[in-house]
Order: structure tokens, then C-alpha cells, then sequence
């Protein structure tokens, strides 16, 4: 089973049993494409086709000493975009075979230029024997080789309109703006100029272009690159926005002026949709709608099972606009608060105060409940510009970013991050209840090293003669690798609590990178060795009496509820949007039927039939 057959809770309609928006068959005249549900719900609108800013190129010469880490820069960017492409290649198989024949050519003429081709050896010579820095190199050598290629075709053939030699030079133009969005890692960032209820087409939408996106402004998101389970989808979901991401040949397909319907339910696109499309349409964003306003009805009515035990259903928040969905959710405190955000979309590390003014923002919206704030989690997908620039973190990414100097790594190793951070949530926990978050840890010596700096950072506040809590906020550990939750035992005697991060524990634990779409049908949070890993962190929690709760998407799904309340979960952590169906869940069951559940469950070997007994159990 794969993980988008998998995701009941982001594709399926919010009420149990509501009716799915049906769509007609294609009809004629509209072109239909097929990518990847990430954020249920449908949008009809124009189309807003991201416009790629022109390249910020701050650097255009280097010192003769750099030129090594120049050219390996220009490897890195190379390698990167060859995975892209060859990840785009891979989807082709989705598109109908006509539309297959125009673009599977076109994906490999990219991928030669990104071989030992004139483009990459031409680049390289110029970072050598010019001290151009590597976007300077690429986006030179391409305009030199597409100017060449027009003034040979122009001199021998009469015709200047003859397609052949226009569309190399595009292509090699295209490439080396893929090159350098991948050396410069621009965000698309010009998402104002979109008519509120517009449609965002996009080729990619990296988690910090997702960052920007204006809700209000944005109905619905479709990309042809990208999968359901990395950063974005997280984002996209948290917003509420219809989308559908990697639906390969969309910028292809696209034209000025046309309309568009994002079924984010079933992963389809719709270009140029018919009347009766257009009508199903907005039929089922009239449906979406209603099924809203029913579960909001929940919003006030407490999270218990039939047999009177209580469940604590907070929310994870990625963005600050997030917090009206919050409010409106019935949600009972911020259970992950990531504070990536505030380190995207910008050069600068963000200072004490700023930082201080954005968490007490949060802790005072949410007057007296609980807010978890999740120290900086840099590295895997995460990129964040602002580390780059300010030094803290290589220029180059490591080859496995996942495995590398992620999470807390990089804040005992950068300790000036961390302790800015810490200091700037101690100030803004006067306002307000709040824990403190460390994730990735591996290792015992981690949690002791993160708690003599929060503890020292304190001090000094102390003898600055500043305010802080007494006691001082907890300070707990994400559980979010196989080596954490086998050391479970261990990590609780240092961490005050406990929250268990599903997204990366199945991801480290399947080896299965979920960004990656290749390889995204074997991530499976139900997988016999996931659901192993999260029983022994919830046993090793109990028996040193520690709290423990879960904040993965796995928490966001309805019909996976009963199986971690069997487990011993009674403190839930997800997107704000998936918390009424959470709650509906918990207040039909009871503890016992749970634990029976849970019981044949872990006999299981096979995800597939531990689905089966999950669906059974929801009817
Ligand atoms: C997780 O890994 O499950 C988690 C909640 O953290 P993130 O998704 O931010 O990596
Ligand atoms: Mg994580």
C-alpha cells in the first residue's frame, strides 16, 4: 500500500461517510492530469502562474583560492537538478501516451546537458580561468552557447523563424536557469500579483515558497514536481489549500487566461475545465464547505472516549496565520509549534526580541493553553537561506542531508543559535504556559548538553536580573529515530517529556527519504517496525512517568486514532484542520475495544491487513 493510498485523513472529505466531490469523466475540450492528493478539498479559479524572479546573483567573481569550492558547488547544483528531472522522468508513466512522446524527449535532452556536455564544461572552465562564481558561469556560458546556436542557424538557413534552432537555445537557456535556482535555492516568492481566488501553477514549491503563500488570496496550489508527505504537503495542508503536487507536463499543458480545478482529493488537475466540470466543481466546494461547518459543531465538545478516558488534541503550527485555524479547531494547546518559519525567506538570522515577539504572539493567543516550541530543526528538506548566509551552516549540502548535521546536531555545534533561541523563549514564557522541544536527538549526551546550555542561558538571565519562570519550562525530546526509541528508556531519565515524531521515526526507520517519490508507496507509518518503535518510547514513558504525546501526521488520521489510544497515547499533536475528525474519532470508542484493536494489530506482519482491521474497527 502506498503512502498516498495511505493518507485517508488529508484526501478523504472531513466527515465520515459525506459524499465524495464527484467529478464527470474528462470532457472534451479540457485537459485532465493526474499528480499527487496532498491537501483534500477542490478549487476552481484562474490560473496564477508563478513567475520565477529574475536569479539573485550576489557574488559574480571569486577568489582564485576558492575555485575548488566553486566547481563543487556547481556539482552539487548539477546533481541536483539531474535528481529532479530524473524524479520527473520516473512520473512520466501517469500522462497519456501522447503527452509521454512530447515530453519524455525534452526531460532527456536536460539531462545530456547536465552530462559532460559543452554547458557543464564551459562553466567549469569559466569558474577557472575567469574567477566567475558558479550562477555567473552557468547563466553566462548558456546565453553564450544559445546566442552561437541562433548566429549559426541565421547564417546558413535564410528562415529565422524556423523552430529547431529557437527551441535549443530555450532549452539551454532553461537549463541553466534550473542550474542556478538550484546554486541561488531561490524561493519563487512573487506570489502578489495573484487575483484572490486564483489557482498557483508552479513547477516546484520548495516549504519556504509554501511559507509565503497568502490563503486568502490563494484557492488552490498545483506543481509538477513534489510529493505528498515532505514539507510543503505539511504546509499546504496546515493552510487548507486544495493541491495537487507532482502532476508532470502541467507547465506544458498551462496557456494565459485559463481557468483551472484542483481536485486535491483525488489528485487531479483539470485544465481548461468544460461547463459541467466547472459546475461539479463548485459543487463540491459548496459540499467542502458544509462538511466544515458541521465538524465545527465539535469545536465544544470535550475529547472523550464513550468510556469517560480523555484524549489532549493540540495543534502542530508551521505559520503564524495559522493561529485563527487554531482557535476555530477546538485544538487545546499548540503541541508542536516549528519554529522553522522564522529563519526562512530572509538573509539575516532572526535577532532575541524578534524572535521573543513572535513566540509571545502565539503563547498570548492562545490565553493560558499550553504551547510547545520546537527549537530550530535545520537540515533534511529544510533548507534555510539565512544560515547559509550568516556561515552557520556549509554552503555545500552534505550528500545525505538526513543523516547529517540535523536538529539538535547543529545546535550543540552552533550553540550562539541556540542559545539566542532559548533565551528569546524564556522572556516570551512570562506570557504564558510553554515547554521546550529539542529535535533529533540520538544520543543521551545530547539532552544532557541541550540542558546544561538552557540551564546556563537561564542563569545569566538570572543574574541580568530579568524575570524568568520558576521553574523553568520542561525541556523534552522528540523521539523521531529507530536509535531514540530504542534508548527510550534511557533518553526519559533526562528529558521531561516525551513527543513522538512519526514523519521522520518512519522515515529513518523504513529508510525511506518522504520527500522522495520514487520510494514513497514503501512509507508506511503502519509498518509492523514503526508501530513497534512508538509502543516501546510509550512504555519506556510510563515507566518513568514522563509525558508523552505524538505529533507526526499519523496523528492527523481519524482511523489510526483508535490503534495509538490502545497504544497508551492519550496526548495527540496535528494539523489544526484534522483535529474535529480526531475528536469525533475518540468520542466513538472506548478504551477497551481500543486495547483489543492494538492487541491483534501487533500480531500483524502485514500493513496491509492492519488496515483491513483498522477499517473494520471504524465501522
Ligand atoms: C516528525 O518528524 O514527525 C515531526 C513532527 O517533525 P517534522 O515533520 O517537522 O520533521
Ligand atoms: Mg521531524
Amino acid at each position: 500500500m502506498s503512502k498516498t493510498d495511505d493518507a485517508p485523513d488529508q484526501t478523504a472529505p472531513p466527515t465520515p461517510g459525506a459524499e465524495p466531490p464527484t467529478a464527470p469523466g474528462p470532457q472534451p475540450g479540457e485537459r485532465r492530469l493526474v499528480g499527487l492528493p496532498a491537501c483534500a478539498g477542490v478549487a476552481i479559479g484562474p490560473v496564477f502562474r508563478a513567475v520565477e524572479p529574475p536569479a539573485q546573483i550576489t557574488r559574480s567573481k571569486v577568489h582564485a583560492a576558492d575555485i575548488p569550492a566553486e566547481t563543487a558547488r556547481l556539482e552539487a547544483a548539477i546533481l541536483q537538478s539531474r535528481r529532479q528531472l530524473l524524479k520527473l522522468r520516473g512520473r512520466l508513466s501517469v500522462l497519456p501516451e501522447d503527452s509521454q512522446g512530447e515530453i519524455a524527449p525534452l526531460l532527456d535532452a536536460y539531462l545530456q546537458m547536465l552530462g559532460p556536455s559543452r554547458l557543464i564544461r564551459g562553466a567549469k572552465l569559466r569558474i577557472q580561468e575567469r574567477l566567475a562564481s558558479a550562477e555567473t558561469a552557468v547563466m553566462a556560458e548558456a546565453n553564450a552557447i544559445a546566442t552561437a546556436l541562433l548566429a549559426r542557424h541565421a547564417e546558413c538557413n535564410p528562415d529565422p523563424t524556423a523552430p529547431g534552432p529557437q527551441r535549443q537555445a530555450d532549452e539551454v537557456r532553461e537549463i541553466g536557469r534550473r542550474l542556478v535556482r538550484n546554486l541561488t535555492r531561490a524561493p519563487f516568492r512573487s506570489y502578489s500579483g495573484a487575483k484572490p481566488g486564483s489557482v498557483l501553477i508552479a513547477e516546484a514549491i520548495r516549504p519556504s515558497d509554501a511559507a509565503l503563500i497568502d490563503p486568502a488570496r490563494i484557492a488552490g496550489v498545483a506543481t509538477e514536481e513534489g510529493g505528498t508527505d515532505g514539507h510543503t504537503s505539511i504546509i499546504l495542508r496546515a493552510l487548507g489549500i486544495p493541491s495537487v503536487l507532482g502532476a508532470p507536463g502541467l507547465l506544458q499543458s498551462v496557456q494565459p487566461g485559463d481557468s483551472v480545478v484542483v481536485d486535491g482529493s483525488a489528485g487531479i488537475v483539470t485544465l481548461r475545465p468544460s461547463p459541467a466540470s466547472q459546475n461539479s466543481a463548485r459543487r463540491a466546494v459548496a459540499g467542502f464547505a458544509r462538511e466544515r461547518q458541521l465538524l465545527g459543531r465539535l469545536r465544544r465538545l470535550p475529547a472523550v472516549t464513550l468510556d469517560a478516558e480523555a484524549a489532549d488534541l493540540q495543534a502542530n503550527l508551521e505559520l503564524p496565520v495559522e493561529l485563527p485555524l487554531v482557535a476555530q479547531s477546538g485544538a487545546s494547546g499548540i503541541g508542536l509549534l516549528r519554529t522553522e518559519f522564522l529563519f526562512m525567506n530572509r538573509d539575516t538570522i532572526p535577532s532575541e526580541d524578534e524572535q521573543e515577539a513572535a513566540y509571545r504572539n502565539v503563547i498570548e493567543t492562545m490565553a493560558g493553553d499550553p504551547v510547545t516550541i520546537r527549537v530550530l530543526d535545520w537540515g533534511g528538506e529544510k533548507e534555510i537561506e539565512a544560515l547559509v548566509a550568516a556561515g552557520l551552516v556549509p554552503e555545500i549540502p552534505d550528500t545525505n542531508p538526513a543523516l547529517g548535521l540535523r536538529g539538535v546536531r547543529l545546535l550543540l555545534r552552533r550553540a550562539e543559535l541556540f542559545e539566542t533561541q532559548l533565551a528569546a523563549i524564556l522572556r516570551a514564557a512570562r506570557a504564558g504556559p510553554v515547554r521546550v522541544m529539542l529535535p533529533m536527538v540520538t544520543d543521551v549526551s545530547e539532552l544532557r548538553a541541550a540542558r546544561a546550555i538552557y540551564q546556563r542561558v537561564a542563569q545569566t538571565m538570572r543574574d541580568r536580573g530579568e524575570t524568568i519562570p520558576s521553574p523553568l519550562p520542561e525541556l523534552g525530546s522528540m523521539i523521531e529515530t529507530p536509535g531514540a526509541a530504542l534508548s527510550a528508556d534511557a533518553l526519559a531519565a533526562e528529558a521531561d517529556f516525551f513527543a513522538i515524531g512519526t514523519n521522520d521515526l518512519c522515515m529513518y526507520t523504513l529508510a525511506v527519504d518522504r520527500a522522495e517519490l520514487d520510494v514513497a508507496h514503501l512509507y508506511d507509518p503502519l509498518h509492523p517496525a514503526v508501530l513497534r518503535l512508538i509502543r516501546e518510547t510509550v512504555e519506556a514513558a510510563h515507566r518513568r512517568n514522563i509525558a508523552v504525546s505524538l505529533c507526526g501526521e499519523m496523528a492527523a488520521n481519524p482511523s489510526i486514532t483508535p490503534l495509538l489510544l490502545g497504544l497508551g497515547i492519550r496526548s495527540f499533536s496535528m494539523g489544526a484542520s484534522a483535529v474535529p475528525r480526531v475528536k469525533q474519532a475518540v468520542r466513538s470508542t472506548t478504551i477497551d475495544d481500543c486495547q483489543r484493536l492494538t492487541w491483534q494489530v501487533m500480531k500483524q506482519s502485514d500493513p496491509s491487513r492492519t488496515r483491513e482491521l483498522l477499517d473494520q474497527f471504524g465501522r
